[in-house]
């Protein structure tokens, strides 16, 4: 579709003001029955008429303007000056054989950057968010491009909203525009039609593709999708990606430019040595080019890049996706895991098994143990007070259980899925439940508060009551706005039937609160027992705490039910006030640690990260879970509340010491982060809820969850969760001490190879011989070198032991850990072996000499790719299979290399000659000297460091240092 084209659609379709209509009109407007949804047939024919909800997309670089950077970069644009340099002095095999290796170098290099584009861009499809819509009488979870106008879409805290839409109900709804409107408070939204014809920031009752819930919850008609959308019409502005160059990749620029200042210096050496020696001007012209181009690594940057991109797809195939390149190198430095536990320890299957009113506790059996599931010990009619308690936790719930051919599954929290499931297991079905007694009011979970509350209309009058409410006393205040208790301060019950006979009739309402128990205590004044309600005294109150602590102790999550009930008589919904509550009871909830998880953090030991618990549950809770996964409990367990009253140093040092933290709020962790930061740690750090996206922000590696996290903090992490798992943080970790391990060997590889050359044409004309390699040699030998063996090291597997070292810092030179060093000697090595075997084979009438320089360099390169592999161990040890595309790429050169020394074609190019079976194996030798050379290195250092070597038998402890220094 053009430009004009979609500009018309959306004139036509905002033409269409659809918050001047009711949202029943605007359904039957788009055609759409709100209760049931679109049918998926008219779902496909919507999407195949609208096309996907999706911007277009900007700023992916299209092949041709790859190529075209890669044929005009600096190097090849001298290349081809050089090459019509010789075509106008008469020398066409020249010019004709540079510019095929040109483009030999043009095409490699297109391919490379190509390939890095596609893996990026793959990357970030994948970050599409999944969105929740009604369809054909089903709530479902589709792919947010999916979305097409009359879907009718359910938003909640942390969605983004997926494309533009009327809403049709909003409970507490708030909505954060600043990405259309530049307002950064968040906007309250209802469902009312408005009149005229206000400005989009106060439609208060429209949502906008871009902007995000911030709170509440609501419905929302599909009115326009893609470029349909407000955001789409401005999405020029927003959509331009930014090319992110990692801080590697930056420090590797930088590098690559003052290698090519030194390369220059030592070239106009080399020519000004071989004016002095009268060389001919034209072959020195050619040889300084082409010397200058063998020896800037231009590759660099684009190796870096593709080894971060594969190294991004290997972590997806772990289930980690990457949404920032440079997480994958910070990755590999992190030094602190600050992880939440539910569903990221734990398994995230929460199952009901203890209810408890008061006096009375009832286990639940747990799915699995009992052959028949719709069974239990529970009889709701026998057990009045369970019941209500099972009632409760099943409608102050926005959970919902959906039956469909596969059986039936919760969509929603887990927690509040395990409630609806626990109540449905003794014949109490949520829908019903919902249907008899309508939410007419709520408030919801908040992560600070720990508590959410639903408004339910129970009856007309206080005459009759719902069977399964029959335990509830429908004792209440009027509702008359200002919420009061009859006798707050004497202590005397509250005696229902009291209080019954003397409030006029009306509507009766009853709010249930679930939530985090002491939160419960702090609003509560009664609690319900067999006999009536009582107060909440000091005795009430440790019973309920103890009951509380037995619970967590075992590790179990423990939620506290409350009601209120308020009577209105002149009709209106009374709102959720959350004070003067009746406590009914608790449930405890089991969900088991992680089994992998365990081997993660004993991973974690050895690597020199800590694994630290930041959870909302009971710090008893918490402390069980920790132990029981092995992360430290030793440093004990601080709450939020604990965390407040600490000043900044207190916090400082208490991170160094404290693993488990509970109760906490999400700004808790902001601050955790910023104080483990100040120790110098690079912190990984996850989080599902809205709140939390300003602590992933803050962290070095943001890390949101896949399944149960918003969008709101997808789009602040680095990095999400593909199965929610702690397992999978510390596999994303290993891959990127891997991509690091491997972007240092190339760097080795590539700079030591650069070295000998250079080394070569350097000191050549000191031992009285001429050029000892031709232009076009020079330019050969950089071209097969460089490309494949250089990517293959890319590919290279993770080393034995790099989950067994301490993490290398961030900001550390490339160059440390003796790899500036090994690049010295390395280079020397491969020179001093080549231009040796020259300088003994030298003669002035042939070119046999010149053929052995040129072949043993390009062998002493393969030998040196094979055995950079690996930093510890020796090339027998990891074999030659271990990494296939370094075996095929050192295959393909050595078979090149035969190619330009013995076929008759490329020896006239190249101005090779034959080298009899003697030459070829002498050839062979001083070009695997640099091979068992850098192997009895590695040899001696594992003898030294015997740690690394016999690392096998000494898994339990981490090695101290890095592994070679
Ligand atoms: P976590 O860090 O383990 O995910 P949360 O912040 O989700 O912890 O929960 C903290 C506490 O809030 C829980 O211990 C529980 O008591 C309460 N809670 C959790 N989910 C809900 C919910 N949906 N409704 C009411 N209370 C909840
Ligand atoms: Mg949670």
């Amino acid at each position: 579709m053009t430009e004009t084209a979609d500009q018309q659609q959306r004139d036509q379709r905002s033409g269409t003001a659809w918050y001047r209509l009711s949202d029943e009109q605007v359904a039957q407007e788009l055609d759409v029955d709100i209760q049931q949804g679109l049918g998926s047939e008219e779902a496909a024919k919507r999407l195949a008429q609208y096309g996907p909800n999706a911007l277009k997309e900007q700023g992916l670089t299209s092949p041709w303007q790859i190529l075209w950077e890669q044929v005009t970069s600096t190097l090849v644009v001298i290349l081809i000056v050089a090459a019509v340099v010789s075509a106008a002095l008469g020398d066409f095999t020249d010019a004709v054989a540079i510019l095929a290796i040109v483009a030999l170098n043009a095409l490699l290099g297109f391919r490379q950057e190509y390939r890095a584009e596609r893996a990026i861009a793959a990357l970030r499809k994948l970050s599409v968010p999944h969105v929740k819509v009604r369809r054909g009488g089903h709530v479902q979870e589709i792919g947010a491009d999916e979305i097409v106008p009359g879907d009718v879409v359910l938003l909640e805290a942390g969605t983004l909203v997926p494309a533009d839409g009327r809403l049709s109900d909003a409970a507490n709804l708030r909505v954060e525009e600043a990405p259309l409107t530049g307002e950064s408070q968040s906007v309250d939204k209802d469902a009312a039609a408005l009149d005229g014809d206000p400005p989009l920031a106060e439609r208060r009752n429209m949502a906008y593709m871009g902007t995000s819930v911030a709170y509440g919850r609501g419905l929302m008609i599909v009115t326009a999708t893609g470029m349909q959308t407000e955001l789409g019409a401005i999405a020029t502005m927003i959509q331009q990606v930014v090319k992110e160059t990692t801080p590697l990749q930056q420090r590797l620029d930088h590098l690559g430019k003052v290698l090519a200042a030194i390369a220059l210096a030592i070239v106009a050496v080399i020519f000004i040595l071989g004016l002095a020696r009268s060389e001919d001007l034209k072959l020195m012209f050619l040889t300084a080019v082409s010397l200058a181009v063998a020896a800037v690594p231009e590759g660099l940057p684009a190796v870096v890049t593709i080894a971060l991109a594969l190294g991004a797809q290997r972590m997806l195939r772990r289930n980690a996706l990457i949404r920032k390149l440079p997480a994958v190198e910070t990755l590999g430095s992190v030094t602190t895991i600050c992880s939440d536990k539910t569903g990221t320890l734990t398994r995230n299957e929460m199952t009901v098994t203890v209810l408890e009113v008061a006096g009375e506790r009832i286990d639940l059996e747990t799915p699995g143990s009992s052959a028949d599931a719709g069974h239990n010990s529970l009889v709701p009619e026998e057990h009045p007070l369970m019941s209500l308690l099972l009632v409760g936790g099943a409608l102050c719930n926005d959970a919902i259980l959906e039956s469909d051919e596969h059986g039936q599954r919760i969509v929603g929290d887990s927690t509040e899925g395990a409630l609806v499931v626990a109540a449905d297991r003794v014949g109490l079905s949520k829908a019903l439940l919902e249907k008899e007694t309508p939410r007419v009011a709520e408030l919801p979970f908040e992560a600070v508060r720990k508590r959410m509350t639903t408004v339910h209309r129970l009856s007309d009058g206080r005459g009759d009551r719902p069977e399964w409410l029959k335990a509830l006393p429908l004792e209440g205040q009027p509702h008359d706005g200002q919420p009061h208790d009859g006798q707050p301060h004497d202590g005397q019950p509250h005696d229902g039937q009291q209080s019954d006979g003397q409030r006029s009739d009306g509507p009766v309402f009853v709010s249930f609160t679930k939530g985090a128990v002491d939160s419960l205590l702090e609003i509560g004044n009664r609690v319900l027992t067999g006999e009536g309600t009582v107060p909440l005294d000091e005795p009430w109150r440790n019973r309920i705490d103890q009951a509380h602590e037995r619970l967590a102790d075992q590790g179990m999550r423990v939620l506290g039910l409350a009601y209120r009930v308020d009577v209105a008589p002149n009709g209106e919904t009374p709102q959720p006030t959350e004070q003067e509550l009746v406590i009914v009871g608790l449930f405890g909830m089991i969900d088991p640690p992680r089994s992998e998880v365990r081997d993660a953090v004993a991973t974690c030991r050895t690597a020199g990260v800590r694994p630290m618990m930041i959870t909302g549950d009971h710090p008893l809770t918490g402390r069980h879970i920790a132990a029981e996964l092995g992360i430290d409990v030793e440093g004990g367990v601080v709450t939020g509340q604990q965390l407040d009253a600490l000043d900044e140093n207190q916090l400082d040092e208490l991170v160094n010491t404290c693993s488990v933290y509970a109760r906490v709020s999400p700004k808790h962790k902001l601050s955790l982060v910023k104080a483990l930061q100040k120790q110098g740690q690079v912190v990984a750090m996850t989080g599902d809820g809205v709140n939390d996206a300003p602590a992933l922000r803050q962290a070095d590696i943001g890390v949101a969850m896949g399944i149960t996290g918003t969008d709101v903090s997808k789009e602040a992490a680095d990095m999400v969760l593909r199965d929610d798992n702690f397992a999978t943080i510390v596999a994303a970790i290993e891959e990127g001490r891997m991509i690091f391990d491997n972007i240092r060997k190339f760097i080795k590889y590539l700079l030591s190879a650069n070295a000998g050359e250079i080394l070569v044409m350097l000191l050549a004309p000191f031992l009285g011989m001429p050029l000892p390699l031709l232009p076009l040699q020079i330019l050969w030998i950089n071209l097969v070198t460089d490309g494949p063996p250089a990517l293959a090291l890319g590919l290279e597997p993770a080393e034995r032991g790099v989950m067994r070292r301490l993490p290398f810092p961030a900001d550390e030179s490339i160059f440390s850990r003796g790899v500036g060093i090994d690049i010295l000697w390395i280079g020397l090595v491969t020179g001093i072996s080549s231009l040796g075997l020259g300088y003994y084979f030298y003669s002035p009438d042939d070119q046999v000499w010149q053929t052995m320089i040129f072949t043993t360099l390009t062998f002493a390169q393969m030998a040196l790719a094979l055995t950079v592999r690996s930093q510890v161990d020796s090339f027998f040890r990891i074999g030659p299979f271990s990494n296939p595309a370094m075996l095929g790429a050192v295959v393909l050169t050595t078979a090149l290399q035969l190619i330009a020394v013995y076929v008759p074609f490329m020896q006239s190019i190249f101005s090779t000659v034959p080298l009899s079976a003697a030459q070829l194996g002498l050839c062979v030798a001083l070009g695997s000297f640099v091979f068992w050379t850098v192997e009895l290195v590695k040899l001696v250092r594992r003898w030294r460091a015997p740690r690394v070597a016999n690392e096998e038998k000494e898994e339990s402890t981490p090695a101290k240092t890095g592994t070679n220094s």
